[in-house]
């Protein structure tokens, strides 16, 4: 048999970390361009359902996950169930869906720090250089259509922290042997942290 099955992805973690600050930084000044801010929004993006598709950002919010008290874990764990059970109502036709992200308490997100890629640029109109479907772009959140037009010069780029984060999942991947595909939303991936916690005898 194989050998050890133990892989500390700690290191993997920090490079992500690294690509957050990095998207954090230009989106901050990207916001402050437009003059666009969240606070005082009464429509929470948390609660539109978005697919995560890296086991490194996986890694990176069950981290958050497992900083939280037990008390909210717990909670968290059962809005993750009523929040599944619902989304598989809504299967292929997800767009449809709004509800509130089981991390979501008092409309913040507990755990800010951990959140994936898609939590830090939502809501600024962005761009994509796609390998396979070329340019593709990004509107802003429902907040941004309502107050700013869209300046062609002033879309995120998500390109570079795609391609970064490509990177270092294809590294992690290699590392751990893993293939299959992963496509989760956030309640999903913290049921999956549950389910890590059986073991079969
Ligand atoms: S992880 Fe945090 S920022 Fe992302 S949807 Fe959930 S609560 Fe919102």
């Amino acid at each position: 048999m194989g050998g050890s099955l133990q892989l500390d992805v700690s290191k993997y973690l920090e490079e992500l970390f690294e690509v957050y600050r990095e998207i954090d930084t230009e989106y901050e000044k990207i916001a402050s361009e437009y003059g666009f801010g969240c606070s005082g929004c009464e429509d929470n993006c948390c609660n539109t359902v978005f697919y995560h598709y890296t086991l490194i950002e996986y890694f990176a919010l069950l981290e958050g996950f497992d900083n939280l008290p037990p008390e909210t874990q717990k909670k968290s764990i059962e809005r993750a169930r009523d929040y599944v059970q619902q989304l598989n109502r809504y299967r292929m036709r997800e767009e449809e869906l709004k509800i509130m992200c089981p991390l979501n308490y008092d409309g913040l997100c507990s755990v800010y720090e951990h959140r994936p890629l898609i939590c830090r640029v939502h809501g600024l109109p962005g761009m994509l250089q796609h390998p396979k479907k070329g340019k593709q772009l990004f509107s802003g959140c429902k907040r941004f259509e309502q107050q700013h037009k869209i300046l062609e010069e002033k879309r995120i780029d998500r390109t570079p922290y795609y391609t970064q984060i490509a990177t270092i999942e294809t590294r992690l991947r290699q590392d751990m042997d893993y293939m299959l595909k992963f496509r989760k939303t956030v309640a999903e991936m913290i049921l999956d942290r549950n389910l890590l916690s059986y073991r079969i005898i």
